[in-house]
């Protein structure tokens, strides 16, 4: 499925947080939203996943306007999302988990009984290799499990898109390592996935397109080639090779 974001504004009070951005994400790509902290990238993806309402711009999809009325229609149209602070319950098991998350997606597909989550759960952790039993209690298992539960969630709900917001800042660094391994490999399976980070090394690793934010504004794109400096300098918009 193919994302358009055009013109996208987002005002809190008097302040711009997102200032008439565009944003195109293929499907079968890697989409990095690179930014300093305060740059407006999870408010963009807070508009994107219908928790905020922007006040000017669209959200297409396949090119036909989608209009959020909250994550629930959202999560039907195919969007997934893995916020910084995980949506866990966590005396809970996985599948129980899993379980809960469909709730809250409107219309079809919805997965309410618990032996039918435990199979998904196994179904997508073996396709994968996310090494997740649906019987674990997610307060037993490490933080890099426990994200791959929440991506199980949103691929539990046939997200099309997935948002990674930041999903490397509560990893150690092997952590790290497989869940980029991980996108790759959701990406190679035609998963669309915008990755939200600061980090210019795991950019370079997994991006197939890269656009700049920068105080509320799209400031530029890269390629995956481009060099550390040339992106830390677009990211906070004075030349820092000097100092990379
Ligand atoms: P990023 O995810 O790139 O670090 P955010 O999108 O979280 O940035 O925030 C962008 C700017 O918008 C920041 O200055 C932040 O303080 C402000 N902001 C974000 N959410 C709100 C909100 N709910 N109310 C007021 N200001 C907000
Ligand atoms: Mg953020």
């Amino acid at each position: 499925m193919k994302l358009e974001l055009k013109g996208i504004t987002k005002r809190f009070g008097t302040f711009t947080a997102n200032d008439s951005i565009d944003l195109v994400v293929e499907p079968g790509k890697v989409h990095a939203l690179l930014g300093e902290n305060g740059a407006g990238k999870s408010t963009l993806m807070n508009v994107l996943f219908g928790l905020y309402v922007a006040d000017e711009g669209e959200v297409l999809l396949d090119g036909k306007p989608a209009d959020f009325d909250g994550p629930g229609d959202a999560m039907a149209a195919g969007i997934g999302m893995v916020h910084q602070h995980f949506m866990l319950v966590p005396p809970f098991t996985v599948a129980e988990n899993v379980m809960l998350g469909h709730e809250q997606v409107k219309g079809a597909a919805k997965l309410l009984d618990l032996e039918a989550a435990r199979a998904k759960v196994k179904e997508i952790s073996d396709r994968f290799k996310f090494d997740v039993d649906p019987d674990a209690v997610i307060e037993d298992l490490p933080v890099g499990a426990q994200q791959r539960v929440e991506i199980i969630k949103a691929l539990s709900r046939d997200a099309k898109i997935l948002i990674l917001d930041e999903p490397t800042a509560v990893l150690t660094p092997q952590e790290t390592d497989e869940l980029l391994s991980i996108v790759k490999d959701l990406r190679d399976a035609g998963t669309a996935v915008v990755l939200i980070t600061h980090k210019l090394r795991e950019v370079q690793a997994v991006a197939d397109t890269i656009t700049v934010i920068r105080r509320g504004k799209v400031v530029g794109t890269a390629e995956p080639t481009a060099s550390q400096a040339e992106l830390a300098s677009l990211m906070v918009g004075r030349d820092v090779s000097m100092t990379v």
